[in-house]
């Protein structure tokens, strides 16, 4: 069974009630890469928020079946703990809360979902370094406020270590690559591709092609208004970087 089966998905803003996805369908199946590349405001952003269950957003018709599982039924924690990760949506400083216990929490509650038991101090020390090594980071992040004063690349290399920690069956990385410098672009391409398994699948959202050089997709989307209007392989970009979006999304 695929990993990921979206079908005819469809979603509204809570607030306004203004339908926004009309009929995603979208199957990832376990050691895929697929990109999601589009106009802005054509639902890219929305459709990975439904997915982990952002309040934002109500559904209002169709499917997604996550390991076998209803995911609609699903709290966004218990998604994130069955193995959906997607970066904390810009999560608001917590004072006096390290990022190092923040992730230790974080990875004790995954490993207990996982019938794991929980790791000691020392042991989630020499863990967390490790991880560290991978994004390329300093160990003083670990000690720093969870999202405290962190600069745009910083903030994209701590979303690259709660994957890298956390572990997931389906990344979702949205614009990860957008305000990188070519250093962090390539420290994040290569945590991401040592992350990434036969085991394991990602779906991450860009405009650009040099994460799409990286990390080379398995299937790239693109969607307009609302809807994956076309499907193929990363040929697909050279399409898209000649002639724009407009021709890709119309033509059969
Ligand atoms: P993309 O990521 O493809 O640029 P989005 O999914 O962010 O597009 O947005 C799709 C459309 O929905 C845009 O017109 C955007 O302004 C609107 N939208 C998305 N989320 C909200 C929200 N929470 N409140 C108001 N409008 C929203
Ligand atoms: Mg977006
Ligand atoms: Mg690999």
């Amino acid at each position: 069974i695929p990993l990921l089966q979206v079908n005819d998905l469809r979603a509204k803003i809570v607030e306004s009630n203004v339908p926004i996805l009309h009929g995603v369908n979208l199957t990832v199946n376990q050691g895929e890469v697929h990109a999601i590349m589009g106009k802005n405001g054509s639902g890219k952003s929305t459709f990975a928020k439904v997915l982990v269950g952002h309040p934002d957003y109500e559904v209002t018709g169709g499917s997604v079946v996550f390991k076998g599982e209803n995911l609609l039924e699903m709290e966004p924690e218990e998604r994130s703990l069955s193995g959906l990760f997607m970066s904390f949506q810009s999560p608001v400083e917590i004072p006096g809360v390290s990022n190092n216990d923040f992730l230790v929490m974080a990875y004790n509650a995954r490993r207990k979902k996982l019938g794991l038991p929980e790791l000691g101090p020392l042991e989630c020390i020499s863990y967390l370094m490790k991880k560290l090594e991978l994004v390329n980071m300093k160990p003083d992040f670990l000690n720093r406020n969870v999202n405290g004063g962190f600069s745009g690349g910083e903030r994209k290399r701590n979303e690259i270590l709660q994957l890298a920690v956390l572990g997931a069956d389906l990344a979702i990385l949205d614009e990860i690559d957008s305000g990188l410098d070519v250093d962090a672009l390539k420290d994040v391409a290569s945590a991401v591709n040592q992350i990434l398994t036969p085991q394991n699948s990602l779906m991450m959202i860009t405009h650009y092609r040099r994460i799409l050089d990286l990390l080379k997709p398995t299937h790239v989307h693109v969607m307009d208004k609302g809807k994956i209007a076309r499907s193929g392989d990363i040929s697909m970009v050279e399409t898209i970087e000649a002639e724009g979006y407009e021709t890709v999304s119309t033509s059969t």
